[in-house]
């Protein structure tokens, strides 16, 4: 055996870097938290190669003073706290003061910093630790940090990294969940090809929410704000017709720092329940701000987990408050919600915040004007092509088959609803006729349905693209004229990204010029029916969703957005035959009773709730 002996401070720090630094998004994480904390209102990141190559993180904050640059690298030196007591009132990101010593360890780095008071800032070059270079410079004020060569003397921890963009998309998932704990601070995240994301700084989390997922969750937005007891929550829930399937989207943010939390998260979990289906997960923002001595944030290195001493308390008031206010805004009245006599489950099912409702009109005036000029289908043709026979459409009689019991089974599956029998199938009905141009109305011997025009189309086109994305996977047929797409560097920068997936299901995008792609095969699931504007309304699609849900969802997300295109809309009038065939396709599907978007299809009023109305 060797002897004893200290280790290098070299050496300690680097062994003591791997604690707090695992990969670029560390780094990102580190240095923004610290902008954060001086006060910045406008945070600028910039990496190269997923941060591989490069990070630099640029604020206009309180900078760092000329004389105590050294200090801020070295171990366990912070201006946050000094003693242990602090950490129960702390209301810094920071406080163990090892990150700038820890990144410094293990990259080559740069900081230019200058505190607003003095004339000249200060500009340092470390290496692995050690300063190899420091001049007096003209600065702006506040900070400019950049980490070059991450790991580059540890290279068994280099080797750890992943791919380019999977270390650029854990940054972009990081700096998200950071710009919506701050919506007051304008951040930006650029890599080589341009800006990948910004916030406007208003200090509005909706703003943030709307520009960082776009408008279709903006308007399910649902506000929850509350205080009781040592808590206080305010921020939004989300319409639980939205779903997605990983947690990633239920952010928490306690005393302004983002965190993972197992009470939380099972309180939101809890309250959604049943009006998930199984195996998704909510989309959630929320700041719970309680007093800092009931919040352990030490537990973790990277703080990203926190302790509470009330945890069980914490839990069951949120899982409360959320119910509640879920129950007052989504109704979740489902079918059963006519029997009442309640006519409102449309509205109920689409209520949202109140304060958007002129937002909410100006979305609804928008997506009119995209109906009237997308290219209008021939109606004639809507339900040809898919073969329902005569003898279908006549005997509108159903009998109850082993496959439609396993359609049953998915559904119950899918809305997992608490009253199972409101989902069986009707038996005989019987087309009446059409309801303000929106609904079908079918008579059972139960009572009445109410079948959504637009939405039973939808799930009806959506159950047949998928079957045929099964059939024909990532067939493409070329386009006679390819498709100009004109991006931003953004939004270029989500094509190639997600151009993989993309080609697998049959697009096929070329580079076109400098500044544009251009589109040159489409999947043949979109064949006849894609007009231009249609692709072009699909690409849109793709983009404002690209950046929120799994990859592996996209081409779902596609078919769905497909189908609603194509679905007869609200306002068509329908023939008899029409609507038998309407009727008789939708309870052969997969969900009769949800839409793709998960939005309902029948309403049912039973006889029974009807005759007691009028006192029979
Ligand atoms: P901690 O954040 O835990 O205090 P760090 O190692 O991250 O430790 O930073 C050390 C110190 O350097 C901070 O306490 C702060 O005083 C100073 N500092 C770091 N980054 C900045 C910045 N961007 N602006 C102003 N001061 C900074
Ligand atoms: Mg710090």
């Amino acid at each position: 055996m060797a002897r004893i002996q200290k280790l290098s401070k070299q050496v300690a720090n680097q062994i003591s870097a791997g604690e707090v630094i695992e990969r670029p998004a560390s780094v990102v994480k580190e240095l923004v938290e610290n902008s954060v904390d001086s006060g910045a209102d406008k945070i600028e990141v910039s990496i190269s190669e997923g941060g591989k190559e490069s990070v630099r993180v640029r604020d206009n904050g309180q900078g760092i003073a000329s004389s105590e640059i050294e200090l801020a690298f070295s171990r366990y030196a912070t201006s946050k706290i000094s003693s242990i007591d602090d950490i129960y009132s702390l209301t810094t990101l920071g406080f163990r003061g090892e990150a700038l010593a820890s990144i410094a360890a293990v990259s080559r780095m740069e900081i230019k910093s200058r505190q607003a008071a003095e004339d000249s800032g200060v500009r340092l070059e470390i290496e692995g630790g050690e300063v190899v270079s420091r001049e007096r410079a003209g600065l702006p004020a506040g900070t400019e940090i950049t980490v070059r060569d991450l790991f580059f003397n540890t290279p068994a921890r280099y080797k750890y990294l992943k791919k380019t963009g999977t270390e650029a998309s854990r940054i972009s998932r990081l700096i998200t969940s950071l710009t919506l704990a701050r919506p007051e601070i304008n951040f930006t995240l650029e890599n080589q090809r341009g800006e990948v994301l910004s916030t406007p700084g208003s200090g509005n989390l909706e703003d943030n929410i709307y520009s960082l997922y776009g408008e279709e969750v903006y308007d399910d937005l649902i506000a929850l704000n509350f205080s009781r007891e040592f808590l206080q929550v305010s921020g939004y829930l989300v319409n639980p017709r939205q779903h997605r399937s990983s947690r990633q989207h239920e952010y928490f943010f306690v005393n302004g720092r983002p965190v993972k939390n197992r009470f939380l998260k099972m309180a939101v979990e809890e309250a959604y329940g049943t009006r998930l289906p199984a195996g998704k997960y909510p989309l959630v923002f929320l700041n719970i701000d309680l007093n800092p001595i009931l919040v352990d944030v030490n537990i973790h290195p990277t703080k990203k987990e926190v302790k509470f001493s009330r945890g069980e308390a914490v839990k069951d008031i949120l899982q409360q408050e959320i119910e509640q206010n879920l129950k007052k805004s989504t109704g979740y009245q489902e079918f059963s919600g006519a029997e009442t006599g309640d006519y409102s489950v449309r509205d109920g099912y689409s209520a949202r915040k109140d304060t958007s409702s002129q937002e909410r009109d100006r979305a609804r005036d928008r997506a009119q004007d995209k109906d009237k000029n997308s290219a209008g289908y021939d109606r004639q043709d809507l339900f040809a092509g898919r073969d329902v026979s005569q003898q279908q459409i006549e005997s509108v009689s159903y009998q109850a088959s082993d496959s439609r019991t396993n359609s049953e089974e998915t559904l119950f599956r899918e809305s997992s609803s608490p009253q199972k029998s409101d989902f069986s199938l009707p038996g005989d009905y019987q087309v009446l006729g059409q309801f303000h141009n929106l609904f079908i109305l079918l008579e059972t011997g139960e009572g009445l349905l109410l079948v959504d025009q637009h939405n039973a189309h939808e799930r009806i086109i959506f159950d047949n693209l998928c079957a045929e994305l099964e059939d024909k996977s990532n067939d493409s047929r070329l386009l006679l004229t390819p498709l100009p797409l004109e991006l931003s560097p953004q939004e270029k920068e989500i094509i190639y990204d997600i151009k993989p997936e993309l080609e697998e299901m049959g697009f096929s995008i070329e580079e076109f010029g400098p500044s544009s792609l251009m589109l040159a095969a489409v999947p043949v699931f979109l064949e006849e029916e894609s007009g231009r504007e249609n692709l072009l309304d699909i690409i849109n699609q793709i983009l404002e969703k690209a950046r929120i849900i799994e990859k592996h969802e996209l081409s779902e997300e596609i078919l769905k957005y497909s189908a609603c295109q194509q679905a007869v809309k609200e306002g068509a009038s329908l023939s008899m035959a029409e609507m038998r065939k309407l009727s008789a396709e939708l309870f052969q599907t997969s969900n009769p009773y949800r839409c793709p978007h998960h939005r309902p299809i029948v309403i049912r009023l039973s006889l029974d709730q009807l005759k007691k109305k009028v006192d029979r």
